[in-house]
């Protein structure tokens, strides 16, 4: 599998996603790396199925026209995502690009549209659910702390400590991280009762 973390311009990442053999590709969060994208999917002549948005902030669609226009492929949002796509997905339905599988977890509370998306069972992508270290604010409309402790806690945390997480920006100590090591080490999720993290979150 081919599987890149691209930052070129500021903070979000990207990534792109392709099986080596078939050669299709899939775009998670274009942000403000269209051109990166472009560049790698050109140069390896990757078959461009999916761009898929882990919410719909404008830092993170931001180049969905633009890899669309240049490569045709399908945008691909939550159900609950108010953005335009050509498909939208719910929890746990899985997208195949090659042999690779793209299984949906739906993750609300940093937004009502917000994903993860879990890679063969072995890579989580966290969108802004989950930062190395961090969690998603609460406090942009349509912002939810009791929903994002259902999604942290009741959905993130049920994954086993190998599986690896990429996030959707660099604001941790190293670009991605493991469940295990989030689970043990990030302040955020420590072990807390929905009324604990409520308070938590609110706290300035
Ligand atoms: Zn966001």
């Amino acid at each position: 599998m081919l599987f890149r973390q691209i930052q070129r311009h500021g903070d979000n990442f990207s990534y792109l996603i392709a099986d080596e053999e078939t050669k299709e590709a899939v775009v998670v969060d274009s942000s403000y790396n269209a051109d990166e994208l472009s560049r790698i999917i050109t140069a390896q002549n990757l078959k461009l199925r999916f761009i898929i948005n882990t919410h719909g902030h404008s830092d993170h669609t931001a180049g969905n026209a633009e890899l669309q226009q240049a490569f045709g492929a399908k945008i691909v949002t939550s159900k609950q995502s108010k953005i335009l796509s050509d498909l939208q997905v719910d929890d746990s339905d899985i997208l195949t690009v090659g042999k690779i599988q793209i299984k949906i977890i739906y993750t609300p509370g940093h937004t009502p549209d917000g994903i993860c998306l879990l890679i063969d069972g072995e890579k989580l992508l966290t969108g802004d659910t989950l930062f190395v270290g961090e969690c998603g604010r609460t406090d942009l409309p349509g912002g939810n702390a009791r929903q994002l402790y259902g999604s942290l806690f009741g959905r993130l945390l049920k994954l086993s400590d190998e599986v690896e997480v990429y996030p959707g920006h660099d604001y941790g100590a190293k670009p991605s991280s493991t469940i295990g090591f989030e689970r043990k080490t990030n302040y955020v999720l420590q072990p807390r009762s929905q009324k604990e993290f409520l308070e938590f979150m609110a706290q300035p």
